[in-house]
């Protein structure tokens, strides 16, 4: 039996958020990260929606990046004196994936991390809440994922959560929370969103269901990336679509390698972290080359090419395209084209690749990409991603 999961609604357009007003209920806890959507007005905006729907709020503020065990822990209990009803998480990828741990703990204080890590086991949620996820980036989708990713500080490790039963109530997807977004968040989230359709539409899990999600996503992104980069906020609006497309594909498809490759490298250098869209950005067209070697991955790879009306005489020369399509997008928005130009030193690397290599097969993502892998390929691929070195095996 397969199945496909995405939230029961999600609403969208430019002030998509007076939903809230609507909502039946008796008490919200509102889950925010660091103050940008308190600075630009949007959480007062929410406040007040629920307040005219005659619902009590209490509210969980700063929630860090790449929230930790603890605040996801001094959120449960918070929410388990106030026993909300909703739980309505609103900001970028973090305040949403702490908020939706922190709902795990609400509903179930005896459970633990360990238990939570094996994919798919969570007990049944919506015992005592349903959640609500407004997010304000264009990239990790998480209002309509079935993820959440919590950082174990004291221990270095992150959890990577998967369950069907975190997939939000609602999404809202509302683009004026997007038009906040600084330049740089823009490249970087918008690349993240490509890679997640690519990496959705060539996944082993690829199914009918998240085949157009994922074409439809790769599409807009690549008609809007751009513009959006520069100001257009007709563009900025459909990226915030196509971000939550690609999202719905991926949720259900899964991901691959490129996703496995930047969860262990995100934080593996002293010269400091690399950001999980730029790090996508980068490793993509060589992810491509490298899966491609593959017959149905290189058929899926040019279906893609196809799809966004490249023409060519054989697949792997679409793929070649599409490759360079990427490699343009990147360097317009000042991704760097290796590691090495990012910054990675060079001794550095060396004497940590084979560490990240093995820990990079062994990432949640890796099961379905569509080439197996070996640690020693993976090490392979990354030395080309660091030297910028051509894919030839
Ligand atoms: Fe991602």
């Amino acid at each position: 039996m397969k199945r496909f999961t995405l939230p029961r609604d999600i609403y969208y357009g430019k002030g998509s958020m007076d939903v809230l007003k609507t909502l039946k209920g008796r008490k919200a806890t509102i889950v925010v990260g660091g103050g940008s959507m308190k600075r630009f007005g949007f959480l007062d905006k929410a406040m007040n929606y629920l307040k005219e729907a005659n619902i009590e709020i209490s509210l969980i503020e700063n929630v860090e990046p790449d929230p930790s065990v603890e605040t996801v822990m001094r959120g449960a209990a918070a929410m388990r004196d106030f026993q909300p009803d909703w739980i309505v998480a609103i900001g970028g990828g973090s305040p949403i994936d702490a908020a939706k741990a922190m709902w795990v703990f609400y509903e179930y204080p005896e459970t633990s991390f360990e238990t939570l890590i094996t994919p798919f086991s969570f007990p049944e949620l919506r015992t005592k809440a349903k959640f609500v996820a407004i997010s304000s980036t264009s990239g990790t989708a998480t209002e309509v994922t079935a993820f959440s990713v919590i950082t174990d500080y004291a221990k270095g490790i992150k959890y990577p959560l998967a369950d069907f039963n975190i997939t939000p109530d609602i999404a809202i997807v509302d683009p004026d929370l997007a038009d906040t977004m600084p330049e740089k968040l823009v490249a970087h989230t918008g690349m993240d969103a490509l890679t997640h359709a690519i990496e959705a539409y060539v996944s082993t899990l690829n199914s009918p269901f998240t085949d157009p999600l994922a074409l439809k996503a790769i599409k807009m992104v690549f008609d809007n990336l751009l513009l959006s980069y520069k100001g257009n906020m007709e563009a900025r609006e459909q990226m915030h679509y196509a971000q939550c497309l690609a999202g719905m594909a991926f949720s259900n498809a899964l991901l691959g390698i490129v996703h496995s490759l930047a969860h262990k490298t995100g934080a593996a250098f002293s010269t400091g972290h690399i950001p999980h869209g730029c790090a996508n950005a980068m490793y993509l067209p060589y992810v491509i080359r490298f899966n491609a070697k593959e017959a149905e991955a290189m058929k899926r790879y040019a279906e893609i090419a196809r799809s966004i009306g490249m023409k060519a005489d054989d697949d792997a020369e679409l793929v070649e395209m599409l490759c360079k399509k990427i490699e343009l997008y990147n360097s317009a928005m000042s991704i760097p084209e290796s590691l090495k130009l990012f910054g990675v030193k060079e001794d550095e690397f060396k004497e940590k690749v084979n560490n990240i290599a093995t820990l990079a097969v062994g990432d949640a993502c890796t099961g379905s990409n569509p080439r197996k892998v070996t640690p020693e390929l993976m090490a392979k691929l990354l030395d080309c991603i660091y030297y910028g070195k051509k894919i030839n095996f």
